[in-house]
């Protein structure tokens, strides 16, 4: 779904064990095309669609950004530098690319969280196996630009990158300052219309993910992109005062 000239929000359902659709997004300009998270390990081949039609096909992708570890961000990331025919730059945040890189062992790739994954693989087509095996197998990919907060990536307006972490310690939302869109990755969360802080159930140290969330009140968002509920544009900065208020009381 086109939100601004140059912004494109992707609806990806999961298809690898949990709920919700997710929301990857595209944005682009004349001389870039950037996808922020890359969905679950075999969602390639519906990300590449989507792309297409968007009139930005895969082939045009100069850089993807991963938000941050997890398992539905960078999940077909590996695919996307296999089979994408064409020069893609990855950035994320420093503290998380080790774990991007395989260096250390994502948080939430436990051993337990794995074998689930596998179970669930062995119940599909041998042909989807085969594909998702792989995909596992060639899981941990380079990250070519490491980045910190408060850096300005300068294409399609001004990218601005937000280190909020607590759900990961690498975790980054994206400012785009031409069309004061957020795009929140799992530091905001939408539920039925409304907006919330970050899963409490998978951060790690929500205290922290929540007083994170005092750093994207610098910048005036019209709208926001959760990965996990889409798209919210009611009255943002002030629903983001609330969600730190209320949520840190909760859990004090
Ligand atoms: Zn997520």
């Amino acid at each position: 779904m086109k939100i601004k000239k140059g912004v494109e929000v992707l609806k990806v359902f999961n298809t690898l064990g949990a709920r919700n659709n997710i929301y990857p997004t595209l944005i682009y300009d004349k001389e870039n095309a950037v996808l922020v998270d890359t969905g679950y390990p075999g969602h390639f081949s519906i990300i590449k669609d989507q792309l297409a039609n968007a009139n930005v096909p895969v082939e045009k992708l100069t850089k993807i950004i991963i938000t941050h570890q997890d398992f539905d961000h960078m999940g077909s990331l590996s695919s996307f530098l296999e089979r994408a025919d064409c020069q893609i730059e990855v950035l994320a945040h420093e503290a998380d690319v080790d774990y991007i890189e395989g260096e250390i062992t994502p948080i939430k790739l436990t051993d337990e969280f794995m074998r689930k994954i596998r179970k669930m693989i062995d119940s599909y087509s041998v042909k989807k196996q085969k594909e998702l095996n792989h995909i596992l197998d060639n899981y941990y990919v380079k990250v070519n630009k490491a980045l910190k907060d408060g850096e300005e990536i300068p294409i399609c307006g001004g990218i601005i990158v937000i280190h909020v972490p607590g759900h990961t310690p690498g975790h980054i939302c994206l400012y785009l300052k031409k069309h004061k869109i957020l795009i929140a990755g799992d530091a905001l969360t939408m539920i039925k219309g409304e907006l919330y802080g970050p899963d409490r159930f998978i951060t790690p140290d929500l205290e922290l993910a929540l007083k994170s969330l005092n750093k994207l009140n610098n910048y005036n968002i019209k709208t926001v992109v959760c990965y996990h509920g889409g798209i919210y544009n009611k009255n943002v900065n002030k629903r983001i005062e609330e969600i730190i208020k209320d949520e840190l009381n909760e859990i004090s």
